[in-house]
């Protein structure tokens, strides 16, 4: 071989193994609440303003860090000091990989401290939704769709990242968007609007990324449907601000109802369902997650295995920026382990099972609405692009 040809190939396999999307390093341990106390208040930043933890906790896949108030001079709101906490926490012990972290002052989110808001009224009104066409029992309900995490450019590194890691075949950023592609056919068949907030569809084309559009964030599937940067800059990093652009999108669009799917992680030795709602983001909420969540374990035990674990309907306060900031009946389900290779992770490699969860969801949304919905289907509808909304790739 020339040694031309040699040494392009060797710098075309550096460039592959450069601009891969950082994988998951062998999962790194989680740390308990008590070391991430311990490190914060060693921290400079806390230190120098002799401020404290007040508590540190998990819940599901969130990590929430409330703080008193030392850590914000009166009248003054500096996000960067979360910003640069947040990144020495990733450093030191991994957080992005596991956890959506929520900052608090005195049990307060920052939005309470100053952090700005998007004021809804005040933008440019959304590109139009198409409804669709089909009509049904959901026929008018506008329903957000969010599948958890997706590719994301990490301004710290330069790079497109994962958010998560993958366990035996199995990556929450494009398992979550599979799950969901079948809940918008589903929805769709029944008569409802479907909002998504990810490109869920495999043949829209390569993103920015280099990357299918679907494997990509919300926030990146906001900026290329040309929203205003409040709905895709909402936080302080693109990480943290793909969070934030799920409900602001669907607030921004008037959804009716806002759901989250996500798959759980912890040690490899949990299994099984749990259904989030926020404590006050709308009433509506907590009567969304048990019929949704009723519905998926009665659903598994009934067609797939009848010992499928319930954790239960719990009830998060503003942990999880998704349904904290949806103005809607909102809730963030987390359907399985993918680090429990048994049950959850084989389950999650079942195309029957995910069609099953989906169905389930669906089932669940129309005990919500009080309507009865009949031969739930994921088979695709026409495939006539007005079904993909919001429509992004012009
Ligand atoms: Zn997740």
């Amino acid at each position: 071989m020339k040694k031309s040809i040699q040494l392009f190939i060797s710098a075309a396999l550096l460039f592959i193994s450069f601009s891969a999307p950082r994988l998951g390093q062998s999962q790194t341990p989680i740390p308990g609440p008590s070391q991430i106390s311990a490190f914060l208040n060693e921290h400079p930043l806390l230190r120098e303003k002799n401020a404290s933890v007040i508590e540190v906790y998990f819940q599901g896949e969130a990590l929430v860090i409330n703080l008193d108030q030392s850590i914000l001079p009166p009248g003054t709101f500096d996000e960067s000091i979360f910003t640069q906490l947040q990144a020495d926490l990733d450093k030191a012990f991994d957080i992005n990989r596991h956890f959506m972290t929520t900052f608090k002052v005195e049990g307060q989110t920052l939005d309470h401290w100053g952090q700005p808001m998007p004021v809804y009224e005040d933008l440019i009104d959304p590109p139009e939704i198409l409804e669709s066409i089909r009509s049904g029992p959901l026929s008018g309900v506008k329903v957000a769709l969010s599948p958890g995490h997706g590719l994301y450019w990490n301004e710290l590194y330069g790079e497109w990242w994962w958010q998560r890691s993958e366990f035996w075949g199995i990556r929450e950023d494009t398992l979550n968007s599979e799950i969901m592609h079948y809940v918008q056919f589903a929805l769709t068949n029944q008569g409802a609007t479907v909002i998504q907030l990810r490109q869920f569809n495999p043949n829209a084309g390569i993103g920015v990324s280099g990357y299918p559009t679907w494997q990509e964030n919300s926030r990146q599937y906001a900026i290329a449907a040309g929203l205003p940067a409040t709905i895709y800059d909402g936080s302080n990093t693109n990480y943290n601000s793909d969070i934030r652009a799920r409900p602001y999108m669907a607030n921004y669009y008037g959804a009716d109802i806002f759901i989250s799917l996500h798959n759980n992680g912890w040690d490899g030795t949990l299994t099984g369902t749990e259904t989030y709602y926020d404590h006050d983001n709308n009433p509506g909420s907590p009567l969304l997650a048990s019929s949704v969540h009723n519905r998926i374990i009665s659903t598994i035990r009934d067609e797939f295995d009848n010992d499928w674990w319930s954790r239960g309907v719990k009830k998060s306060y503003d942990a999880y920026g998704e349904i904290n900031y949806a103005q809607m009946p909102a809730i963030l389900i987390e359907l399985a382990f993918m680090d429990t290779f048994y049950p959850d992770n084989t389950y999650l490699h079942d195309e029957a099972f995910k069609i099953l969860a989906a169905k389930a969801i669906v089932a669940g949304i129309c005990d919500f609405r009080g309507v009865t919905c009949q031969d739930i289907s994921v088979v695709p509808p026409e495939l006539n692009h007005r079904y993909y909304l919001p429509r992004i790739m012009r």
